[in-house]
């Protein structure tokens, strides 16, 4: 049996152009331009979805949700607020009153039958999804590779203890055979303790920067201290500044808890280029939007396409023609498995945050949206945000996400956690 959906827009054209989308699409769809028989209408009809209007003479389509969630025979039913007003602010009160989804006009003709057959299928859609998403839900069944996730913070310590832990930047990607490391704040001195206790003798290191919340983590290495142990660093280098002398200045930099460094190191200078690394991983690496010489990764690994970047500035609205950051991102990560990227402040922090080298989180979100990214990893959290506050920020990502159609996961990362990709 078809769906029923109900549609209440006092305007005719905008009402019949969803109602034949959604009737195409499968859908017994009917439209009301009369706001006040709605209430009835629905008493009468049992629909499974509701579109509404935010913008009606008569009774407004806010009011009409208040009314069909605190109605006992009609809370069932699954709101979708449909408006051409975009502010944070009418989102924030549409899902106050219990909408599903909120979706701007002009939507995405392409994906609205989508949406709605999505909250249909949802079980508790009438409940406003409050909870932060998780990052392990981006874990793939099939995975090949592992993310290890050793620190996601942008400076720590700080004293209060996270769940999205203290750690500042650190990521590995592993097949079982090869470690490739990103990036050794202090999250890679806790990956040090843990390959100690394995029989691995090697592994990759790309450093995106020097900034010492990227390479603090150097001098407490255990596994630098180890003979036999070879450890292939591979990053920029600056104007006067070779990357021998950059990454020997990141060891002898304090706290050190390593007494000297016995393993083999042997350096590559990376350019913006692409490189084959090992048989099979090609590392094709970009310099970011970021304070210095500051790149980011792009691999290609078992299958698998993987975009790191834990520091760079992404425009987003407000990019100009000669802001081309952007634009280079969008297609260097165009229909990623997965794009782990800078998100450090949310989009108000960000207003007073501009030109600092950290991106908003709707910025990312909107382009890994656009770029066809399947999921995203946001990650550098302002140590400054409780973790109240990235729940919220990841939760507004997630609904960003939905509401503009885009078949994307996103989630905040967090210390600790391995996903499969
Ligand atoms: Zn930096």
């Amino acid at each position: 049996m078809a769906t029923k959906v109900l549609i209440v827009d006092d305007d005719d054209i905008s009402g019949n152009l969803t109602k034949d989308l959604l009737a195409e699409a499968g859908f017994e769809v009917e439209l009301l331009t009369n706001s006040y028989k709605a209430i009835g209408l629905l008493r009468a009809n049992r629909y499974a979805v509701v579109l509404l209007d935010i913008l009606m003479p008569g009774v407004d389509g806010l009011t009409i949700c208040h009314q069909i969630k605190k109605d006992p025979e009609l809370k069932e039913t699954k709101v979708v607020m449909v408006s051409g007003k975009s502010f944070d602010a009418e989102k924030e009160r549409a899902r106050q009153y219990g909408a599903s989804l909120f979706i701007e006009k002009p939507y995405n003709v392409e994906t609205l039958a989508q949406q709605i057959q999505a909250i249909v299928d949802s079980p508790a859609a009438a409940q406003p999804a409050e909870a932060a998403p998780k990052a392990e839900s981006l874990s793939a069944k099939d995975a090949a590779l592992t993310l290890g996730l050793w620190g996601c913070r942008s400076a720590g310590p700080r004293s209060s203890p996270s769940r999205y832990g203290r750690r500042t930047c650190c990521f590995s990607l592993d097949d079982g055979e090869h470690l490739l490391i990103f990036d050794g704040g202090t999250g890679l001195a806790e990956l040090g303790r843990r390959l100690e206790s394995e029989s691995r003798r090697e592994a990759w290191l790309f450093l995106t920067h020097f900034h010492d919340e990227h390479v603090q983590g150097l001098p407490s290495f255990s596994p630098a201290a180890r003979r036999g142990f070879s450890l292939h660093i591979a990053g920029p280098s600056e104007p006067g500044k070779t990357l021998e002398q950059q990454v020997a200045a990141a060891f002898r930099s304090a706290p050190a808890t390593i007494p000297s460094v016995e393993a083999a190191i042997d350096l590559y200078d990376l350019l913006e280029d692409s490189y084959d690394i090992l048989p099979g991983v090609k590392l094709t690496s970009f310099y970011a939007n970021h304070p210095g010489t500051t790149l980011g990764f792009v691999l290609s690994f078992k299958g698998r396409t993987i975009a790191i970047c834990p520091d760079g500035e992404l425009y987003g609205e407000s990019a100009t023609a000669l802001q081309d950051y952007d634009d280079k991102l969008a297609k260097l990560c165009r229909g990623a498995d997965l794009l782990v990227h800078n998100a450090r402040y949310s989009g108000e922090d960000y207003r007073t945050m501009r030109n600092r080298g950290h991106s908003a989180v709707p910025s990312v979100v909107e382009l890994a949206g656009r770029a066809g990214v399947k999921k995203l990893l946001l990650v550098h959290h302002d140590d400054g945000y409780s973790d109240e506050a990235i729940d919220r920020i990841a939760a507004a990502a997630a609904r960003q996400a939905a509401e503009k159609g885009y078949a994307l996961q996103v989630a905040p990362a967090r210390e600790g956690l391995s996903i499969g990709v």
